[in-house]
């Protein structure tokens, strides 16, 4: 069975987007929910009636955790933080929290976003507001 419709934001998007600063959301047209692509169905509605939105990038700590044996392409980076960061917009997402000595994170830290850009590879970062 093939895929109904393209998401009005795909991932790839995204994280081109991200790459230039931008951080992207999705509106949705039907209830003015605000996620963070890719989504199928709104959460709140039910209904796929995205919008591409853009964000502040602006948010507050939520929660993080402290990597210490990370990932092959990462291991140099060991220990870093991964934070769940609420956007002022409302939505959350994961990223990797810069710039701030491990000692001093805190849930309700504010953070900005800043793209992690290695090589090809653009990630998701947060530096203190
Ligand atoms: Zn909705």
């Amino acid at each position: 069975m093939k895929a109904v419709s393209e998401p009005v934001i795909t991932l790839k998007n995204f994280f081109e987007r991200a790459r230039e600063g931008q951080l992207t959301g999705i509106r949705c047209t039907a209830c003015g929910e605000i996620a963070i692509p890719p989504k199928e169905f709104c959460p709140a509605c039910g209904k796929r009636a995205w919008a591409p939105v853009p964000l502040s990038g602006e948010g507050t700590i939520d929660s993080f955790t402290v990597i210490r044996v990370a990932p092959r392409s990462f291991a140099g980076d060991a220990p870093y933080a991964i934070a769940h960061v609420r956007l002022v917009e409302g939505p959350g997402l994961l990223g990797r929290v810069l710039d701030v000595p491990l000692d001093r994170l805190s849930v309700g830290l504010r953070v900005t976003f800043r793209p992690l850009i290695a090589s090809e590879q653009t990630s998701v970062g947060f530096v203190p507001a």
